[in-house]
């Protein structure tokens, strides 16, 4: 274990106070924009290098939009920004007494002090319990899962093709059936682009399948689509979806995933399989372990999502100098959501401000709820702004803008609006490549075990003889078939 730089400079110099950030997605890196013109040295801490714009992750998978799109590197966006520095290193413990963050990054340890901690960790996809599923039903939370899933999908018209081609007809209509669980707006916004990528973009594209026979499936346990908009949004989206062609089933939870399939158990108890290569996993989330590592200091316990609960300023109690923003941190049922995450990490930082000014800290955090919105296809939305609820185009336009505003980047704005223009007004893709390492790499890393990525890290590897079993082709886009290819919180407008 290592004690950074930065630990023994402030020994040498006490200088200025230390803030370091924890992650950097929406709760971090806009803390640490934030405190760009404060007299604080910054150390933004996170494992990976990118800042992710989470809801456009779906356009990743489905190849509107590119992965440097919405996932700038946070180095990139804050260069400018003197009094940061960027670190990459996964956290595996926060010592609240010592006031220390232990990070590590290829299995070496580094340890940082801090005066002041934002912690911003997010949270990732939950299975319910089964996290087995997983390797059949990918989640969409990272820009490996929308690399992966881009690559089950697309790979899985390449295989109904070869499949028709070889007379194995009977294969055709399960690697051309996707299920998306989950129908919150992730869900929705999946599935509608599904449909649009079987009918528009790959309709002329085969010559043994017609890509346009494809059938998108949206399960979810609830009796909702949507549900945490208002009634009537929720009826015009079902009957929306279900117009686009999408077979929308409610009221049923799934309770087995494989690779060929899944099955539901309905409300009556009768269980149903369905037949389909394709599953996205769209539907709950479990906030960062980190979370239990700072509730099990301070005496509390976390929630059923994970979530610590935090104090009305969102400080932890008798920890004024710790900050928990975002998707981590449970205060008054808000959800999670950016905006949420943004204004919670301004705040953080005004308290951080006013301490360090004598003032008084202390004040609660309050959530101005700028509305939700969700799109259902191309040209067809719904928002809910306060009692203004919108639906159709003018939406959509809507959601478009405000989505177009919170990318980061001049660069990626352009580059954005123009995939935008070929995936929306014109019938094509700009990102439809697929890599074998987009849809095995990661699954065959991680039954590879750390001590492989460890080994092969530290140069200590000496080939296939010396490491662990070649992992097992893990089912994926060929979803082992033949082969290529809490409830989703609301989610609150960006703006
Ligand atoms: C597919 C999808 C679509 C969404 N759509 C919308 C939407 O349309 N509107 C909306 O308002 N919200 C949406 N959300 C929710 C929104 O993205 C989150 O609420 C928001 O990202 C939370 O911000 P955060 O800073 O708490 O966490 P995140 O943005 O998830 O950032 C967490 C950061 O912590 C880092 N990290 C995690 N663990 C560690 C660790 N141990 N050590 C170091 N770093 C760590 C991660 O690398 C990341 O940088 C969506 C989410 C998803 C997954």
């Amino acid at each position: 274990m290592r004690v950074a730089d930065s630990v023994t400079a402030e020994l040498a110099a006490p200088a200025r106070p230390r803030v370091v950030v924890i992650g950097s997605g929406f709760g971090g890196l806009f803390a640490a924009r934030a405190m760009r013109r404060m007299p604080v040295d910054v150390t933004v801490l996170a494992k990976t290098s990118h800042h992710l714009f989470q809801p456009l992750l779906y356009q990743v998978a489905t190849g509107i939009l590119s992965p440097g799109e919405i996932a700038p590197t946070t180095r990139e966006v804050l260069a400018r920004q003197r009094n940061a520095e960027v670190l990459l290193g996964e956290v595996v413990d926060i010592d609240l007494a010592a006031r220390t963050v232990t990070a590590s990054t290829r299995g070496e340890e580094h340890v940082h002090g801090y005066d002041h901690l934002i912690v911003a960790a997010g949270a990732a996809q939950s299975w319910f319990g089964h996290d087995e599923f997983a390797v059949h039903a990918p989640g969409m939370k990272s820009i490996d899962d929308a690399l992966e899933l881009r690559g089950r999908i697309y790979g899985a018209f390449e295989l109904a093709e070869l499949a028709a081609v070889e007379g194995r007809t009977d294969e055709v209509p399960g690697l051309m059936t996707f299920v998306v669980v989950g129908a919150g707006p992730t869900g929705v916004e999946m599935a509608g682009q599904l449909v649009e990528l079987s009918k528009r973009t790959l309709a002329r594209d085969f010559r043994h399948i017609d890509p346009t026979d494809a059938r998108v499936i949206l399960l979810d346990a609830s009796p909702h689509v949507l549900g945490a908009f208002a009634e009537g949004l929720q009826e015009r989206s079902r009957r929306a979806l279900q117009r686009l062609g999408i077979d929308v089933r409610l009221d049923a939870r799934v309770i087995d995933v494989d690779a060929t399939g899944l099955v539901v158990q309905e409300t009556d108890g009768r269980h149903t399989r369905i037949e389909a290569a394709t599953k996205v996993w769209a539907a709950g989330v479990q906030a960062s372990s980190l979370a239990a590592v700072l509730a099990r200091q301070v005496g509390v316990d976390v929630d059923r999502s994970g979530r610590i609960p935090v104090q009305p300023d969102l400080t932890l109690p008798g920890r004024p100098e710790v900050h928990v923003v975002g998707d981590m941190a449970s205060l008054d049922h808000l959800p999670g959501v950016a905006q949420v995450a943004i204004q919670g990490a301004r705040h953080s930082v005004a308290q951080i401000r006013h301490s360090m000014a004598g003032e008084a800290t202390g004040a609660p955090f309050h959530y101005h709820d700028k509305g939700s919105m969700a799109t259902i296809s191309r040209f067809s939305a719904i928002a809910q702004i306060g009692p203004l609820r919108l639906t159709g185009f003018v939406a959509w336009v809507m959601w478009l803008a405000v989505h177009l505003f919170y990318i980061i980047g001049f660069k990626s704005r352009v580059t954005t609006l123009l995939d935008w223009a070929v995936g929306f007004i014109g019938r094509g893709r700009s990102e439809r490549t697929v890599t074998e390492q987009q849809i095995f790499a990661r699954l065959a890393l991680e039954q590879a075990g750390p001590h492989f990525v460890r080994e092969v890290s530290s140069g200590q590897w000496e080939g296939p003889t010396e490491s662990p079993a070649a992992p097992e082709q893990p089912a994926s886009a060929a979803p082992e078939q033949p082969a290529t290819a809490a409830p989703e919180p609301p989610r609150a407008a960006q703006a």
